[in-house]
């Protein structure tokens, strides 16, 4: 990842990034235990503006919500929020696209394993927003580490001690000289890749795993959903078997750091023709349009005071 710009926000103000630290007796450190978020900002004209930030601000809560980090919903609302998002943006005044990295850190150090009422401190920073998979077709492996279960981890909270399943298959990924990884759940069926969603499309349906398929309910996802419907492209949310990945006419993937990018093989099987496919290129543009704040959704805060 890309370093983060000088100016952080820790627990109630900014600090200079090399002083924002946690301890290292937190459960935070011991044990992955926070949950985060990232979101796009963008920046043109001189003006700055926030994708879906409501929604990320109710991930964020949610994600608190299911492990028991308590303490967040009593001492964080949608208004301070957004507050220190818009101090921490016009500190780092950034030249170009950025993305923002929130996490909610239990940093209370006690023996053993508790969250409910530990006190929290919330960290944001700005880096460079640079894509974490090729956008011009990439290559994917089906990965031998299952997908944790709801019933474990639950993938649509956002923890960050959960990712050691996304390196553990990213990295398999790159080894085997692929780009990143497709997780398949306990039965085989398609989940995420490391850190995106994944969609098909075949006979000129848009496919993709439905929110119960241990995935994260990713905003990117619900974008390009809302806009396909928008364009009169049948959706199904559904189970997805690995081998309608192997024959669909287009897969491609979405996530704040993947964009919506084109996937050109799987497992060694071209998918399709080999090139961007029509229904990828319709919503590739729908969504980069919306990022661009060009549609009416109500999916664009200012973040200029
Ligand atoms: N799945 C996982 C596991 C992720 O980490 C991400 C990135 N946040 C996504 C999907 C895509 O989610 P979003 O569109 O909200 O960035």
């Amino acid at each position: 990842m890309a370093q983060p710009h000088p100016h952080v926000f820790l627990g109630d103000k900014l600090v200079p990034a090399a002083q924002a630290t946690v301890g290292i007796a937190t459960s935070a450190v011991l044990y992955g235990l926070s949950v985060y978020t990232v979101f796009p900002v963008r920046v043109a004209d001189g003006a700055r503006s926030a994708f879906r930030l409501a929604d990320h601000f109710r991930r964020l809560e949610e994600s608190c919500k299911i492990i028991g980090i308590d303490r967040f919903a009593q001492e964080w609302d949608y208004a301070r929020f957004q507050e220190a998002v818009v101090d921490l943006v016009e500190a780092n005044d950034p030249a170009d696209d950025v993305f923002v990295r929130v996490s909610v850190h239990v940093v209370e150090s006690i023996p053993g394993t508790r969250v409910r009422g530990c006190a929290i401190e919330v960290s944001m920073f700005v880096y460079d927003a640079v894509p974490i998979v090729p956008q011009d077709g990439m290559r994917l492996k089906s990965s031998p580490w299952r997908r944790i279960p709801d019933n474990a981890i639950p993938s649509r909270a956002k923890v960050n001690g959960a990712y050691v399943n996304s390196v553990l298959a990213k990295q398999d990924a790159i080894d085997s000289g692929y780009d990143d990884c497709i997780f398949l759940d306990a039965n085989g069926h398609v989940c995420e890749l490391s850190a995106a969603n994944i969609f098909l499309v075949r006979g000129g349906t848009l496919i993709t795993p439905d929110v119960s398929c241990d995935i994260l309910d990713g905003i990117n996802r619900r974008t390009v959903l809302t806009l396909a419907r928008e364009e009169g492209i049948p959706v199904q949310e559904r189970t997805v078997d690995l081998t309608e990945l192997y024959i669909a006419d287009e897969v491609f993937v979405t996530g704040t750091s993947a964009g919506a990018a084109p996937v050109f093989e799987v497992d060694g099987r071209t998918v399709g023709a080999g090139v961007v496919g029509p229904v990828t290129t319709t919503l590739r543009k729908r969504h980069a349009d919306a990022l661009r704040g060009d549609t009416d959704h109500g999916w664009t805060t200012t973040l200029d005071r």
